[in-house]
């Protein structure tokens, strides 16, 4: 409907709820909490708007609490992705074709839904499943959710508004037109927002989307698709299957009409997956656009002329928060030989303050790790370190996975700054210290931005601004989203766009135009007022 150039609402980032002791937010959550970890949700799959059960499920068990069970999830076979595929495609004609407007309406009609209504049960399933301490839920599954949704409406009509320069006589315009074809979205485990943000983007941009969320993210995802189809998203444009992740993907990049990729997940299965995009490249009909945000060994540095208690706090927050599950974890720490005393006291008075277990405990800063496997793996790295003589855990070091899978948070000081555990993602509440020496300050860079394959996040921390200046340059490539004097976590749509380059991405940016613009193909149309009708130009002569 072309009656007028409308002007979207300006979008704000949503308020942080406290969820203080009293607060009516905090008594919502739990109350929601306490009925689902005791009822038992079924989660089917979603193709063209119906719900597909298959009856080959697998259960959902909170992270904290494994010999429960909270529900299952319905697996797909081949033809359950075949029609996923088909539907998507079938759906195509009449949401590309739909205003801007409709879709921007169902993108912001879902933020207000999670806003109001939605709020404590998207949460709590995130804290149930997921296993996020309230407040970690509150800042990635309600806000940084209705932020993706309320930014990228804003950031569509932006992009729209970008055209060409018209010469007299002539009118140029360009059309952002949706893929040809169909984008295949995977997400990961440890981000609700970007579970839901992976096929929406898309979707909003005009596109029909396959969507095969994390096994470990299913029972959030369910409410994800309650909320969208409350929002008025019509069937067929989000097609959720779940199941044998190899399998999903093998029949969906064989299909001719893959024209596009939405990960975000570990690098490892990143590169396979554009490697078998790269080996069915003469198979499809567009090249496909291909965007992945993948892992990381984030890193604080910090200078002499720093303070102590702001790095040691960086580096609590920064590496324990959501038991180092965020991609954006710090993991790996560069502390100047003459502050490492200070900032090992601050760091150990800090530690023993910290409580672990079940997020229906408010009070529990650190919860439980998102599965067995990555249990054994962070147990396995901190054994070792502890028989190493290369090393010394000098906090934590405990792990316990007979209730729930729990892992102390543990400080490793390395001696080596390209031991294990400096260079190795290992997505778990691991912290790694390499102490310098001050005066080696501009080899430490060197090391920052050399040690690993990585480049996501990054800190530094430093009062000298020649200093401020010289890291920030040095450790140029070294960081996708760059921080000084913070913690290198809590990216906010709108404010700090994410993602990295080297092994941790393509650096598309999650909750910006750019990631938008990789969803769309442009049209360019040039129309000439009134068409020439002498083929000669001035200079031929007369
Ligand atoms: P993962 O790679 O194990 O899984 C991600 C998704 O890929 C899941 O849906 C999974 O089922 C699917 N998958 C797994 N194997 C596959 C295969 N062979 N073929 C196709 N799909 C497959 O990652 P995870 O454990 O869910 O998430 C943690 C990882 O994600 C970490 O490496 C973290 O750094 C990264 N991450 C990065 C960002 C970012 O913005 N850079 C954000 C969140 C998470």
């Amino acid at each position: 409907m072309g009656r007028g150039f409308f002007n979207v609402p300006k979008a704000v980032n949503e308020p942080v709820k406290e969820y203080a002791p009293g607060s009516p937010e905090r008594a919502e959550v739990l109350a929601t909490y306490k009925e689902m970890f005791h009822s038992n949700m079924d989660v089917p799959m979603h193709i063209n708007g119906e719900e597909v059960r298959t009856g080959n499920t697998k259960n959902i068990t909170p992270p904290h609490d494994h010999q429960h069970v909270v529900g299952h999830y319905h697996t797909a076979n081949k033809s359950h992705v075949d029609a996923a595929i088909s539907t998507a495609l079938a759906a195509r004609e009449a949401w590309s074709n739909v205003s801007w407007t409709e879709r921007a309406t169902i993108f912001l009609k879902a933020a207000e839904l999670l806003a109001g209504p939605y709020r404590a049960r998207m949460n709590a399933a995130t804290m149930i499943a997921q296993s996020k301490n309230v407040y970690q839920a509150e800042i990635d599954a309600a806000c940084e959710m209705i932020d993706f949704f309320r930014f990228n409406v804003q950031y569509m009509t932006d992009i729209f508004k970008d055209q060409p320069a018209s010469a007299p006589g002539i009118w140029n315009r360009v059309e952002y037109r949706p893929l040809e074809g169909f984008v295949y979205a995977i997400s990961p485990f440890n981000f609700t927002s970007i579970a839901a943000n992976l096929p929406a983007a898309a979707a909003l941009m005009g596109n029909v989307v396959v969507w095969k969320p994390s096994d470990h993210q299913a029972y959030s995802a369910q409410v994800i698709v309650e909320m969208f189809k409350e929002a008025g998203l019509p069937d067929g444009v989000i097609n959720v299957i779940y199941g044998d992740p190899v399998m999903i993907s093998d029949t969906v990049l064989d299909s001719p009409d893959f024209s596009g990729l939405h990960f975000t997940g570990s690098t490892h299965v990143f590169k396979n997956l554009w490697k078998q995009i790269g080996n069915n490249i003469h198979t499809y009909k567009t090249y496909p656009r291909i965007v992945g945000e993948t892992g990381g060994k984030d890193f604080i540095w910090a200078h002499n002329s720093s303070n102590p208690l702001q790095v040691a706090t960086a580096i609590t927050r920064g590496a324990f928060e959501y038991q180092g599950q965020k991609c954006s974890a710090a993991s790996r720490a560069y502390i100047p030989a003459s502050m490492w005393e200070d900032v090992k006291g601050h760091l150990i008075t800090q530690a023993n303050d910290i409580k672990m277990g079940s997020p229906e405990d408010p009070s529990n800063f650190v919860n439980a790790v998102i599965h067995e496997a990555s249990f054994d793996k962070i147990a396995h790295f901190i054994d070792a370190a502890k028989a190493d003589k290369d090393a010394d855990v000098i906090i934590g070091g405990g792990h316990d996975k007979s209730v729930g899978y729990f892992i102390e948070p543990t400080v490793i000081v390395a001696k080596s700054p390209t031991y294990a555990t400096m260079t190795t993602e290992l997505f778990g509440p691991v912290m790694t210290i390499f102490v310098y020496e001050d005066a080696e300050w501009e080899a430490s860079l060197k090391l920052v931005d050399e040690s690993t394959e990585f480049a996501l996040t990054g800190a530094i921390f430093s009062t000298d601004r020649y200093i401020v200046e010289k890291a920030s340059k040095a450790l140029e490539n070294a960081a996708g989203n760059f921080y000084i004097n913070d913690k290198p976590t809590g990216a906010v749509v709108g404010q700090q766009p994410f993602g990295g380059g080297r092994a941790s991405g393509t650096n598309d940016k999650a909750g910006s135009a750019q990631n938008l613009l990789r969803w769309t193909s442009v049209r360019l149309i040039k129309e000439t007022l009134v068409s020439p009708t002498d083929y000669k130009y001035a200079f031929l002569g007369a």
